[in-house]
């Protein structure tokens, strides 16, 4: 009790020092009114913080409309043909890396390095910035999309953030209108020599997101033990959404831990519906067409999501009832323990219904 007075007097101490600080102009998140309000009256409630809610993204075909290489494909597609005998940029990595068994994470961009050295002539971390990142082309609603679902999560008493995991270009992403609504970026990088790509600095893989999105939620090292109520986000505070097979994995670990699982197909195409479920069926809450603007399926689904994050009252590790549901439980106490708490939980309910298709 004590300690907690003792801290209360502190926390209202800090008070003024954060007001002088907001009071200048040190970007517009530190003024939206909400924050002032919350690092004003909250503490002095004795109530705890905004909750956080991370939304995470895949980058190519989840933000975009083709793979972010293919500016620079297009550019030197007339070498690409000398070089490689490849007459559609489609198949550029299909050919070189996929199509030979290459991981296509690391592959592609080794693919571009080698290919840097003779024919992509003017390919720099600078060049793809400036250059060829503005060229791609977002998916229809972008960057709108990002203050707006901002704004409404933050009627519902949430601090929203976007990150992206890639198995991309780190450059490629940070010159698109997105990146400046970004919290992080995670994404490949390059190391540059004299004067062009000269190494592969990092990579983020394909088939293993989920480990920066565990980065992501601590808020540090992946291998670092943390209580879950120090964690940055919890993960049922988590939307991921992503477009493919690399994002299956992720998707599992999210929608397991009681996350909201969102995968994305080119709208009114057919195919790419059917490629969808295939590849994405059961791992997602919704399957929708990839057009983040204003009224669209995705916006329904994110907003009924951010709903039911800021409503929540189950305290439940939802692992427990997916365990239940996979038959994974074997202890017949635990067993009736967790089906009585579905029956009478909306929460988990809502969480456990088969993925719902938006056309
Ligand atoms: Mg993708
Ligand atoms: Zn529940």
């Amino acid at each position: 009790m004590h300690r907690e007075l003792v801290f209360r007097f502190a926390q209202h101490l800090l008070i003024f020092p954060r007001l002088l600080f907001l009071s200048g102009s040190f970007g517009p998140r530190t003024l939206r009114p909400a924050w002032y309000l919350h690092y004003f009256y909250i503490p002095a409630l004795g109530r705890n913080d905004f909750m956080n809610v991370a939304c995470i993204y895949d980058f190519d075909l989840t933000l975009t409309e083709e793979y972010q290489q293919f500016p620079i494909l297009r550019q030197f597609a007339r070498e690409i043909e000398q070089k490689h005998g490849i007459t559609k940029i489609d198949d550029y990595f299909g050919k070189l890396c996929s199509g030979q068994g290459i991981d296509i994470g690391v592959g592609a961009m080794q693919q571009i390095l080698i290919d840097c050295r003779d024919i992509f002539t003017d390919i720099s971390n600078e060049s793809m910035r400036t250059v060829y990142a503005p060229q791609i082309r977002l998916a229809p609603g972008l960057p709108d999309w990002f203050p707006r679902i901002t704004a409404y999560a933050e009627q519902q008493g949430l601090d929203l953030e976007h990150h992206v995991v890639s198995a991309g270009f780190t450059p490629l992403i940070q010159g698109t209108m997105i990146a400046p609504y970004l919290a992080s970026l995670r994404s490949g990088t390059f190391l540059e020599g004299a004067r062009d790509l000269d190494r592969i600095k990092t990579i983020v893989d394909p088939n293993n997101k989920r480990e920066e999105i565990i980065k992501i939620c601590k808020g540090k090292d992946v291998h670092e033990d943390l209580p879950i109520d120090q964690y940055k986000f919890m993960y049922e505070n988590v939307i991921v959404f992503g477009d493919g097979k690399s994002d299956k994995r992720k998707f599992n670990f999210v929608r397991e831990r009681g996350g909201l699982a969102i995968g994305v197909y080119e709208k009114g195409n057919e195919a790419d519906l059917a490629r969808a479920q295939r590849d994405l069926g059961r791992r997602v809450h919704h399957l929708v067409p990839r057009d983040y603007s204003a009224n669209s399926a995705i916006e329904w689904v994110v907003q009924g999501g951010l709903e039911a994050i800021a409503k929540r009252t189950c305290t439940l590790d939802y692992r427990m009832i997916q365990a239940l549901q996979l038959q994974h439980l074997r202890n017949q106490e635990q067993i009736e323990l967790y089906s009585r708490h579905l029956q009478n939980c909306g929460d988990c309910q809502e969480r456990s219904r088969p993925t719902q298709i938006w056309g």
